[in-house]
């Protein structure tokens, strides 16, 4: 038992009691093809069917190649991730959903991708097999990620990936409760790549996300990757301000040449004020957020840098 696995594979599960015997022969099946050691390690999201008995089932039946998680109540997907990763000892790591949707098969081409040197690699869905509301959702969540992160990759949402260690080294060291494993990775990675893999129609049972896991999902993924929104409070504050007193100094014009019933003796004269102090409120709340984004930053306590490899220095001193 002194060999390292070389490759992990790191499957959330969470009510999937019907997917799980496939899951496991097809994911078995695909690792034993890559000629490397391997484990599978299953994490129990604190499922309430039998989910976790038979993973322990699963983990007696295969010991050493299948490892169960079991967490103790629901915390969702990225935080069941994180509980695999964190018990994962391979050089590439590679996560995959448990509801077959990407087909295990793909993972010895993951595995290649990541050997050939590169930190992250994602994949893009094929046809994808999911209803046309999450399609169009994904499309723009993927467009606005690209946008603020500057890395072209093309499907976020898909969590058919494979990480090298010192990647997940990295996340592991990330202690924040909201993450968004794929973007997460990306703010780390050096080189890369995408592959395309098949998708396919669930095995059994409904999605595990309903629309306010959706919505949060969401959240998750934009505060991890940025404190932007603040921001535009400050923007939004400035914009109405200078409507208020642009509108201010027209009425105080307008009055000069035509009079003083212009302007409905005073009432358009208190809009203008009454935008002005509007505006300053926002700006005040986007100083408040610039704040918070700070407190925000510093109470995740991320490392501030991460090393990949020091050259040069001398051995023997
Ligand atoms: N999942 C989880 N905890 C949750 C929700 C989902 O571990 O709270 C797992 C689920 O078992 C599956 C993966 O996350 O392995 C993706 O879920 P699902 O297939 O339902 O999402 P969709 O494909 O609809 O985006
Ligand atoms: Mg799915």
């Amino acid at each position: 038992m002194n060999e390292t696995p070389f490759v992990s594979v790191v499957i959330p599960v969470f009510n999937e009691e019907a997917n799980l015997d496939e899951l496991i022969r097809r994911c078995l099946n695909s690792c034993s093809g890559i000629g490397e050691p391997f484990e599978i390690i299953l994490v129990d999201d604190g499922s309430t069917d039998s989910s976790a008995e038979k993973i322990t089932e699963a983990a007696e039946q295969h010991a050493g190649k299948v490892i169960g998680v079991i967490l103790n109540r629901n915390y969702g997907q990225h935080a069941a991730v994180m509980a695999g990763l964190f018990e994962s000892k391979g050089d590439i790591v590679v996560t995959l959903d448990a509801d077959l949707q990407n087909p295990p098969e793909e993972i010895p081409r993951l595995v290649k991708r990541a050997g050939e040197g590169f930190d992250v690699v994602g994949s893009v869905r094929v046809q994808r097999r999911d209803s046309l509301f999450r399609r169009v959702a994904s499309f723009m969540v993927n467009k606005a990620v690209q946008r603020a992160t500057g890395i072209n990759m093309h499907d976020y949402g898909c969590m058919l990936r494979a990480y090298r260690r010192n990647i997940v080294d990295a996340m592991l060291k990330c202690h924040e409760r909201s993450t968004f494993i794929p973007i997460l990775a990306n703010s780390f990675a050096r080189n890369t790549t995408e592959i395309e893999v098949r998708h396919e129609e669930r095995l059994a049972g409904p999605s595990k996300y309903g629309l306010w896991k959706l919505v949060k999902l969401q959240f998750d993924l934009l505060t991890s990757m940025t404190t932007f929104p603040l921001r535009l409070l400050s923007v939004l504050g400035g914009i109405i301000s200078a409507v208020g007193i642009g509108f201010g100094l027209f009425l105080l014009v307008m009055r000069l040449i035509r009079g003083p019933e212009w302007a409905a003796e005073g009432v358009f004269t208190l809009f203008a004020i009454l935008f002005i102090f509007i505006g300053a409120q926002f700006i005040g709340m986007g100083l408040l957020g610039e704040y918070i984004g700070r407190i925000y930053h510093d109470v995740r306590a991320r490392p501030r840098y991460f090393v990949q490899q020091v050259v040069g220095r001398n051995r023997q001193a």
